[in-house]
């Protein structure tokens, strides 16, 4: 067994720190319950900017926050930093890489990971954008890929290099072509003065009839008109069906020449083994109003990886940051409604919005209501919304001094390049190795 402290107290076990699980620990900390949060990551990854980590416009840590410094003011409370790997619903336990625990509740809250719909080629060569590591991996790979365009002598080698290809036109695909854009027109041309941007193209693929499928239609073009400002190429009805890591072959027959090819083209939920398979629907957990899992009492599921159906929501909630937010608020209500031996009440989504940016002084914003707005009002909603919800003071503080600083001297700061450590010694014996 995991060594935490013996309690009166019911233990509640949280399975992940994102939005859903550090909302539910906060929200809990008055009440006569021992909470154990387990994430196999020692901080909260504010996962709407990481794309501006992997375009080189903010540092890591300014979207990362630790778990324990964040829940420090919490009664109660223990973190342990390790991957839940199954759940033994008969026995009210789960196993962990570092031992089992057992609960009187359980609330999984572990998220969504990257969905390549069974395409073997895409998983090996594409770059993913869900974590602080693969945002830093994109980063330094895009740089890596300039800094070889400089001294090939090869034209195909060189365009092949600087090209960069996006496949999905959801808000991180839009988002992170946006960023590309800007890089390409005020930025890379300064570092790298030997290239010829014009050979450079960012493609951005679609396989619906537009971007931005779940945002308005307004809001829609608006997008597509800002991304062809930026260059930015886009192909929509199209899909790319196979990637050996150079070229991409797309639904249209055409082939891509590329050595950048990012995967934003959706995830799937990312649940712990041991779930009965009748609380499962399409890669989520089945949970009823309560947000408690169908099948068990005394388990329950929240943001992402809960699929929660009703009247107004028939195939689910959207994966999003609010509702994960909203669901981990709503269930500490319940939990205290629980304690009490009260009535618990049923969760509903409050809709806010949503939104997206295409680059400097442009983003689409569509408020309840069917109203929306476009460029320099939306940019001004959208960064506000954005830094007010960062978690952490001095994260606020820091994104805000980096966006200033980018916004009036035309420059990103973070263009470096950064890869696991690998002693010269041993890059010579693993050349003489394939010698
Ligand atoms: C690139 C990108 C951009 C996005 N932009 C927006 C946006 O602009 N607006 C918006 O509303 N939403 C956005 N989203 C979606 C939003 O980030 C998610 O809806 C939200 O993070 C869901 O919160 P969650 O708490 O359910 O899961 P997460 O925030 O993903 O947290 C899950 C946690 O569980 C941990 N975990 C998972 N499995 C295990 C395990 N087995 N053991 C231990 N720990 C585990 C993970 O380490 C993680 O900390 C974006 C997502 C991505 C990837």
């Amino acid at each position: 067994m995991i060594p935490i402290p013996k309690t009166d107290y019911p233990r509640v076990i949280i399975i992940g720190g994102g939005f859903a699980g550090v909302k539910l620990v906060k929200k809990l900390k008055d009440l006569p319950v021992q909470i154990v949060l387990f994430d196999r990551n020692n901080y909260h990854t504010f996962q709407p900017l990481l794309y501006q980590v992997a375009t080189a416009g903010l540092e890591p840590d300014s979207i990362a926050d630790p778990l324990r410094k964040q829940l420090e003011p919490v009664r109660n409370f223990f973190f342990r930093m390790a991957e839940v790997y199954s759940i033994d619903g008969d026995n009210n336990r789960i196993i962990t890489e570092i031992g089992e625990l057992d609960y009187s509740y359980l609330v999984i809250a572990t998220g969504s990971r990257t969905n390549y719909f069974g395409n073997e080629s895409i998983m090996q060569h594409a770059f993913p954008l869900k974590q602080i590591p693969q945002a830093l991996d994109l980063r330094s790979h895009i740089l890596q890929n300039f800094e070889a365009a400089t001294i090939t002598e090869d034209l195909m080698e060189k365009k092949s290099r600087m090209n960069i290809v996006i496949v999905g036109g959801g808000p991180t695909g839009v988002e992170v072509a946006g960023a590309l854009g800007e890089l390409k027109k005020s930025i890379l041309p300064k570092d790298y003065p030997e290239l010829d941007f014009e050979k450079m193209s960012i493609i951005l693929l679609e396989g619906s009839p537009r971007l931005l499928g779940g945002m308005s239609d307004v809001s829609s073009q608006r997008a597509l008109k800002y991304l062809k400002k930026f260059h930015v190429e886009v192909y929509v009805n199209t899909l790319v069906e196979d990637y050996d890591g150079h070229s991409a072959r797309l639904s249209n027959g055409e082939r891509i020449n590329t050595h950048t090819l990012i995967w934003a083209a959706g995830v799937k939920g990312n649940y712990p083994e041991g779930i009965i398979p009748e609380s499962l629907e399409r890669d989520r957990i089945l949970v009823d109003e309560y947000s408690r899992v169908k099948g068990y009492d005394n388990v329950f599921a929240i943001g992402d990886i809960a699929l929660m159906k009703n009247a107004d929501h028939r195939n689910g909630h959207p994966m999003l940051a609010p509702v994960a937010i909203q669901q981990g608020n709503h269930l500490a209500k319940n939990f205290r409604r629980l304690i009490k031996g009260q009535e618990l009440k049923p969760f509903t989504y409050l809709d806010k919005g949503s939104m997206a940016t295409v680059g400097r002084n442009k983003a689409v914003v569509d408020l309840p209501g069917n109203a929306s707005l476009g460029g320099f009002p939306a940019w001004m909603i959208w960064m506000f919304i954005h830094l007010i919800s960062i978690i952490g003071f001095r994260n606020k503080l820091v994104v805000f001094l980096n966006w200033v600083w980018n916004y009036f001297t035309y420059d990103k700061g973070t263009r470096l390049i950064i890869r696991k450590f690998i002693p010269k010694r041993l890059k010579k014996k693993e050349l003489e190795a394939t010698a």
